[in-house]
């Protein structure tokens, strides 16, 4: 019979059609062992035979079973029997080395129920292959330590997640399971390379900042611009409600469902109809549109040019603050002093998370797929995407290049080093829904 199986010291003998899989009967032709490997002692004596069945690589669309018999050899001396093997095989799987690697090349890339239904593993097996290569990618794979680090947080799986990107490469460096001040703590702590980072984005939660101190004492912080001035534009949602709340029903259902939004549009995204919208509240409602320009001048610190003038402004904007909007945009000043430092860094380092808008996609495309993912899965999965994709060559910690199931790039021996997944694939992927294949 032809070799149709082509695994080392395996001889099919025959193979039929059992329902809906194929099964290939075959032999493991290993020669006997010339010794017992436990006590040395030889020659060996036949022991039976024994029948285990392997999973393989599907043929014509359909799972392929292995039933391979072994003759066992017995030592007379110590009574050790030995049951050869062939490296072919993945006697931990019960599976054949190459469905092994059949499934690593595609575990991200598809669901692990239809992934066990195409290769007839059962789920678990499937799922602990994967993880196991989740871990050796871990292992394998160095991700350069950003100069710019943008430090957010993510809702994924149900629980808030720190998300770590590289703000020079727009590409994701990690995520952590969760954002508490410990797990951050340990993580930085183990970090390689910290000091290579500079520059920390992070928006006003405390640990972040508790947290880097201690760990990055080198680092700065800049608090992200957009979640600054989020707080103005909450503040101005508050100040409409309050001066709606004195005005005529009809005149409430007009602000609410007809001018809130226009109201709320940041400047440059403004339609047509938002600035029209906004010219009807300049007329009917001065009071309000008193409180948007108050905002707006607040946004506009930002567009200062030095920091030194940013600060003046927002000086200047403080003092202008009127005595009846003082409940809602002084808090907001207070804020400002509070992390004065921090929120003028941006003008040194002019940099924000302002991926977190493409991250939401991503976001939104791991919660609708992710169920029966694990977080490793999912973390793995963003992570080594581009690594698995485009780039065989990868660099460990001992500084030598691996080839991890991709063809070794072609670029001399220059080492590359590894980014992570930029935002852009990760948010193509997530609007394909492709980040994980739904079956
Ligand atoms: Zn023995």
């Amino acid at each position: 019979m032809y070799d149709l199986l082509q695994l080392e010291q395996i001889q099919p003998i025959g193979m039929r059609d059992d329902e809906g899989q194929i099964l290939i009967i075959a032999e493991n032709i290993a020669s006997p062992p010339e010794q017992c490997e436990k006590c040395g002692n030889s020659p060996l004596y036949r022991h039976g035979k024994r029948r285990s069945t392997y999973a393989d690589t599907p043929i014509h669309g359909k799972p392929v079973k292995v039933e391979i018999e072994t003759r066992r050899y017995r030592c007379k001396a110590c009574g050790t029997v030995v049951t050869p093997s062939s490296p072919s095989l993945d006697d931990k799987r019960v599976a054949t080395r190459r469905l092994v690697r059949y499934i690593q090349d595609r575990c991200f890339g598809t669901t692990f129920t239809w992934l066990a239904k195409e290769v007839g593993l059962a789920l678990n097996t499937v799922k602990g292959i994967t993880q196991d290569y989740a871990a050796h990618l871990e292992e394998q794979v160095v991700l350069e330590t950003p100069r710019l680090l943008g430090l957010d947080e993510l809702y994924i799986l149900g629980k808030p997640r720190a998300v770590l990107v590289n703000l020079e490469m727009h590409s994701m460096f990690d995520i952590l399971e969760s954002r508490t001040k410990a797990h951050l703590t340990d993580y930085f702590k183990g970090l390689k390379d910290k000091n290579r980072i500079e520059w920390v984005v992070i928006d006003m939660w405390k640990p972040y900042e508790l947290v880097i101190g201690t760990q990055l004492p080198n680092a700065r912080i800049v608090i992200d611009r957009f979640h600054v001035v989020k707080e103005a534009s909450k503040k101005l949602d508050g100040l409409r409600k309050h001066l709606q709340s004195k005005l005529s029903s009809q005149d409430r259902i007009n602000l609410k469902k007809h001018l809130r939004w226009s109201l709320l549009r940041n400047e440059h995204n403004r339609t047509e109809r938002d600035l029209e919208n906004i010219e009807y509240i300049r007329k009917h409602y001065p009071e309000l549109f008193l409180a948007l320009t108050i905002k707006e001048e607040f946004f506009g610190i930002y567009d200062a040019p030095s920091r030194e003038m940013a600060e003046k402004a927002f000086q200047d904007w403080k003092s202008s603050i009127p005595e009846d909007f003082r409940k809602y945009y002084g808090p907001v000043a207070n804020m400002v002093d509070r992390h004065h430092r921090d929120i003028f860094n941006y003008f040194d380092c002019p940099v924000t998370n302002g991926y977190t808008e493409a991250m939401n996609g991503v976001m939104k495309a791991m919660n609708r797929l992710g169920r029966g993912y694990s977080f490793e899965i999912l973390r793995a999965r963003s992570l080594f995407y581009r690594v698995m994709r485009e780039s065989g060559t990868v660099v460990t910690h001992t500084g030598e290049t691996k080839d991890i199931s991709k063809p070794v790039s072609t670029t001399g021996d220059r080492i590359e080093k590894s980014y992570g997944t930029p935002i852009s694939t990760l948010e193509s992927l997530a609007e394909h829904d492709d980040l994980l294949r739904k079956s």
